[in-house]
């Protein structure tokens, strides 16, 4: 009933468009792949490359255009996840409307559309993420296990189909811009050192902490500098930067009010045949058996939710330290996207260990929702 309003907005020709396109067989791509394919980036492959876009971007995106209009509880219906799917919809619209990809022009004009595309779904986690905060407040505490468990899968699909998405438009558009760095091929650094990588995104997450709380513990990293190997470093960042962010949170909630100092969160990058992991262990007391189920469902926060807060959330690069109870499994995600994984041991009344285990043969299909 409600669904079916929500879809009257469209003309019925796009509706028909849409569900047709929702139909057809997405393709995946290898790391491996992206990164040969994008190591010659001649105007025969950027064409070859465009016309693929254009036929598998609208199937992605109709897929997930439908799915946004039939969640459980209502969701579909919270003014943020509405916004969501204007932008999935409108892009479908672009693309289809854009006739076939014949000569380079044509592909210099469809880039822009994607370009435009992905700037256009910028917002869309913390959209989504405040949609779900707008269904988790006036939920009453009856909701059904099955629906928590809907939305959740809901989630990792839509997620993970984002991740590909955008993965897939931003190297197209990247390989028209050469990097002046031979190892670099579009968004994959050929010779990304995981430990610098790692550095990074513990320093910028040290400084949230320290606006946050005012210190922040710590980060040691141990591995070889100059290791390095295949990867997406922006992935590995938001990664490791959320790890990072949990950890800095346990370890400051449990000295804040102690004379102690903060031990020092260490972070160990190994170099395996198949997989490079990375292992960040913090000594901030763990988390409870109890609670480790739901430490990967999008619903679950111990922190304040920030909506308490800041009424206009969700809309900006508002970086908090926690709140959305999205890191955890948004950093899973882009684990699996290349084939790895993230794990979560505790040992309550001690700490945690992060286990980031990324595949290093990068010849694994990317998971298609
Ligand atoms: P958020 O940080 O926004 O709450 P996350 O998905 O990053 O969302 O984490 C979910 C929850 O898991 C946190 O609220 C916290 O209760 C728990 N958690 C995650 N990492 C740690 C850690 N290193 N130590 C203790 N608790 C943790
Ligand atoms: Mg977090």
């Amino acid at each position: 009933m409600a669904a079916k309003k929500a879809i009257e907005t469209f003309s019925k020709s796009l509706i028909e468009d849409v569900h047709k396109w929702g139909c057809f067989k997405q393709t995946g791509v290898s790391l491996r792949y992206m990164m040969e394919f994008g190591s010659k980036p001649s105007d025969k492959n950027l064409l070859i490359s465009a016309q693929f876009l254009h036929k598998e971007l609208a199937i992605r995106i109709a897929r997930r255009a439908i799915e946004l209009e039939n969640l459980p509880c209502g969701l579909s219906h919270k003014p943020a996840i509405l916004k969501v799917r204007d932008w999935y919809w409108d892009s479908f619209r672009d693309i289809r409307s854009f006739s076939e990809i014949k000569n380079m022009n044509d592909e210099k004009e469809f880039t822009e559309v994607i370009k435009a595309i992905k700037v256009r779904h910028n917002n869309v986690v913390p959209t989504m993420a405040l949609g779900v905060q707008q269904l988790k407040k006036d939920l009453n505490p009856k909701i059904y296990k099955e629906d928590i468990v809907e939305i959740h899968q809901f989630l990792d699909r839509f997620y993970m189909s984002r991740i590909g998405i955008r993965m897939l438009i931003g190297q197209h558009v990247e390989l028209h811009y050469p990097n002046p760095r031979p190892h670099v091929v579009g968004y994959i650094d050929t010779r990304m050192s995981p430990v610098e990588v790692a550095r990074n995104a513990s320093d910028d997450a040290r400084a949230i902490c320290c606006r946050q709380y005012g210190s922040a513990p710590d980060v040691h990293i141990y591995g070889d500098p100059d290791f390095t190997f295949p990867y997406v470093p922006a992935h590995l960042h938001l990664m490791v930067f959320e790890l990072v962010k949990n950890s800095l949170r346990a370890v400051e909630e449990r000295y804040m009010n102690s004379d102690k100092v903060s031990p020092p969160i260490r972070i160990i990058v190994a170099d395996g045949l198949e997989d490079v992991t990375i292992k960040i262990s913090d000594e901030g007391g763990g988390i409870p058996r109890s609670g480790l189920r739901k430490i990967f469902t999008y619903l679950y926060s111990t922190a304040r939710n920030p909506l308490d807060e800041h009424t206009d959330l969700g809309v900006g690069d508002n970086v908090t330290m926690a709140g959305y109870g999205f890191g955890l499994p948004i950093s899973r995600l882009y684990a699996r996207y290349f084939g790895g994984d993230l794990q979560i041991i505790s040992m309550e009344g001690y700490g945690t260990d992060a286990y980031l285990h990324l595949s290093r043969l990068g010849d694994s299909q990317e998971p298609l929702p």
